[in-house]
């Protein structure tokens, strides 16, 4: 009789422990679009061209659920191995399946578990990774979109290609307007806009001028190249704001939805 009383006590407090993470992640969510929707009206834009990202990295099917219980629809993850137990998960509960962006550095020899996982990549970086792609795509019958990650800060640390002084540097356009040649030109994969992370800065107005030159190069390339690309990915929990203020079309955000990360 002990036992029992104390597995229903257990119980119970497991259930309140859930209930309350899943009210402070709707709480979190319904935060953060009222700061995409005033960071939209600053802007003079519509805030149905803003799609929020849930960045579950590190978190439990059940953080997920809860995200979606609250209508998040997009959720993005940045390692194949930890995706490739949670994704399924996620989608065999699901009434209607989130779409999945996978936004975390891919090794070639790892996009064919990318593939079947995943609806958009972020992080394509390279013209291999991009023929990689296109050629599991065609096999597997299956689209995808891509985004091409840029480095604009320059900050070493940082994926992406090269991309900082495009505007004034011939040895950095050339080579980068050539893998967007090269990289539009591949069956099975669309591209459709452009990546970046900013290097963290503490007041995030600083970002501001590398956001506004991805915007710049998405133009440029646009123009150049008479494609669309009406993605622009960029801000996360320090600087989305900012962000879509300079015209980000999809946000990551970790942080300020889950809570902060076990260091990973
Ligand atoms: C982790 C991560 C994010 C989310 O960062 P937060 O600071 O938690 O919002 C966004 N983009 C990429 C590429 C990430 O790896």
């Amino acid at each position: 009789m002990m036992i029992q009383l104390n597995s229903v006590t257990t119980h119970e407090s497991f259930i309140t422990k859930i209930m309350t993470i899943d009210i402070a992640i709707k709480d979190n969510i319904a935060r953060v679009q009222e700061k995409v929707t005033a960071a939209c009206a600053r802007a003079g834009r519509d805030p149905a061209q803003v799609t929020l990202i849930a960045v579950s990295k590190t978190h439990p099917p059940a953080a997920i659920q809860a995200a979606m219980a609250a209508g998040v629809q997009h959720f993005g993850e940045n390692r194949v191995e930890e995706a490739s137990t949670k994704i399924p998960m996620v989608n065999q509960a699901a009434e209607k399946l989130p779409t999945w962006h996978m936004i975390g550095h891919v090794q070639s020899r790892k996009a064919k578990l990318v593939l079947p996982l995943f609806d958009v990549v972020h992080s394509v970086d390279s013209v291999k990774l991009a023929e990689k792609f296109s050629t599991l795509a065609l096999e597997q019958q299956k689209s995808l979109s891509i985004l091409l990650e840029v480095n604009i800060s320059g900050e070493e640390v940082k994926d992406g290609i090269q991309a900082a002084n495009w505007s004034h540097d011939a040895a950095v356009k050339a080579p980068l307007w050539q893998t967007v040649q090269q990289i539009s030109a591949l069956p099975g994969i669309e591209l459709r806009g452009l990546m970046t992370m900013a290097p963290f800065y503490d007041d995030a107005e600083q970002t501001r001028p590398i956001f506004a030159d991805l915007a710049a190069l998405r133009a440029a390339l646009s123009a150049d190249f008479g494609l669309p690309l009406p993605e622009l990915s960029m801000g996360m929990t320090n600087d989305y704001m900012v962000a879509i203020e300079e015209g980000a079309t999809l946000i990551r955000i970790g942080r300020a939805i889950f809570g902060e990360r076990d260091e990973f």
